[in-house]
């Protein structure tokens, strides 16, 4: 009796200790796995859909690794089956979220420059570029006045959809506008240079000869006695390019641009800002574009008034006016005399002799050289040929003709 309990308490430990055995042996071979709930990742990152198991113990992946794609906004929920030492499957989820955290880029200019009460887009021309928006927000951040000259700082921001911002900055610059006065200059010019000039700031230098006659081509070209080629085209004659009115080349009645032409206007500005900036010079274009019939007008009522020789000294036939051009115009001064003689000793007629070429201007009208331009000294007259030539002309400060330079006449035929 004694004995068989003996055996029964032996059998019953070593049952217990083989259950405990398995148990042991269950418990260490139990599926141990970290997975994580939530990626973030950017746009077009690389990610394998593998890549939110952290760890995994006594058990494996059954899906293939593979790429997610990337190249969209948003959630996705990533499905992965495992299975555990025993072979038996488990299915995990997790949340993969795709950013986009990439700022837009913008094209743009960062400098514009208009005239005031001109009006422009400012966005024309601005271009966004996003890694993933095709339509990203530009717009413009700063205040600004088109009918107010100034220097604007602004700022281009471009926005997408995810919140990712550029900003740019640029420079709007309104510049002054050249104000072209025609009625105020019949009186003006009224009482003009009858008198000579008894200014004693102007160095007289010799009067030069009159150039030779240009060669004829036959082509409808000429050689001037200088060498360079002109052509004249529908009544209008160039000489290397630079359009000629005076008194031997007039232009057509035809011929109209109707203003100051643009990059003379802008030239222009830029000119009377620097010297405003400079010196304080408040300076403008009084008298810029004439019509052909406008200096008709002008110039018969010079005749009636003083007769035909007096006039031609100082008033251009029509036709023959370099204001018919859009590239000439004549500078006033606030508090100085206006388009006439008592401008030549300002400190703003010396301004402008010592700079204008800067900005593409020539003193068309030089002291001492009527016999060559067939005008007395004009010193408020300026007339736009670019910054080269300008220069070339302008030669150290003692002002070289444009008839000079090219070898050609000034003189009326008729
Ligand atoms: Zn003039």
């Amino acid at each position: 009796m004694k004995k068989k309990l003996i055996i029964g308490c032996i059998a019953t430990l070593l049952l217990a200790g083989v259950v405990f055995g398995c148990y042991k042996f269950y418990d260490s071979k139990e599926l141990d796995i970290d997975i994580t709930k939530k990626i973030v990742v950017s746009l077009n990152d690389k990610v394998y859909n593998t890549d939110g198991v952290k760890s995994i113990k006594n058990g494996k992946i059954v899906d293939k690794k593979e790429v997610i794609n990337t190249d969209k906004v948003g959630v996705k929920k990533i499905i992965l089956n495992v299975e555990d030492f025993f072979k038996r499957n488990k299915t995990y989820t997790y949340e993969l979220e795709i950013k986009d955290t990439k700022a837009p880029k913008i094209e743009f200019k960062d400098k514009i420059s208009i005239t005031e009460g001109e009006k422009i887009d400012l966005l024309e021309g601005v271009k966004a570029t996003d890694n993933y928006d095709k339509d990203v927000v530009v717009k413009v951040v700063g205040e600004y006045d088109f009918n107010k000259p100034g220097e604007y700082k602004l700022q281009y921001v471009a926005r997408d959809s995810s919140k990712n911002e550029t900003k740019e900055d640029f420079l709007l610059t309104v510049k002054k506008k050249v104000v072209v006065v025609e009625k105020k200059e019949e009186i003006k010019e009224v009482k003009p240079v009858e008198k000579k000039e008894s200014n004693t700031n102007v160095e007289k230098k010799e009067e030069a000869p009159q150039a030779a006659p240009a060669v004829v081509n036959g082509d409808g070209t000429f050689t001037t006695s200088k060498g360079f080629q002109g052509v004249t085209k529908n009544g209008i004659t160039y000489i290397d390019g630079v359009l000629i009115a005076n008194k031997t080349y007039s232009l057509p009645s035809s011929y109209a641009p109707g203003g100051l032409l643009g990059d003379v206007s802008n030239a222009a500005n830029n000119m009377f800002a620097a010297a405003k900036a400079e010196t304080g010079y408040n300076m403008w274009a009084q008298s810029g574009y004439r019509s052909y019939s406008t200096q008709q007008r002008l110039y018969n009522n010079y005749v009636n008034r003083s007769g035909k020789a007096a006039a031609d000294t100082y008033s251009a036939r029509p036709g023959h006016s370099e204001h018919q051009t859009g590239l000439a115009f004549d500078v006033c001064a606030t508090g100085r005399p206006c388009i006439n003689s008592g401008f030549d000793s300002t400190p703003e007629a010396q301004w402008l002799s010592a700079n204008a070429y800067k900005y593409g201007f020539i003193l068309r009208y030089p002291p001492g050289s009527s016999r060559e331009t067939g005008y007395k000294y004009e010193s408020w007259h300026f007339r736009y040929v670019g910054v080269d030539l300008a220069t070339k002309l302008y030669n150290g400060g003692n002002w070289i003709t444009l008839e000079n330079y090219f070898g050609i006449t000034s003189e009326y035929n008729y």
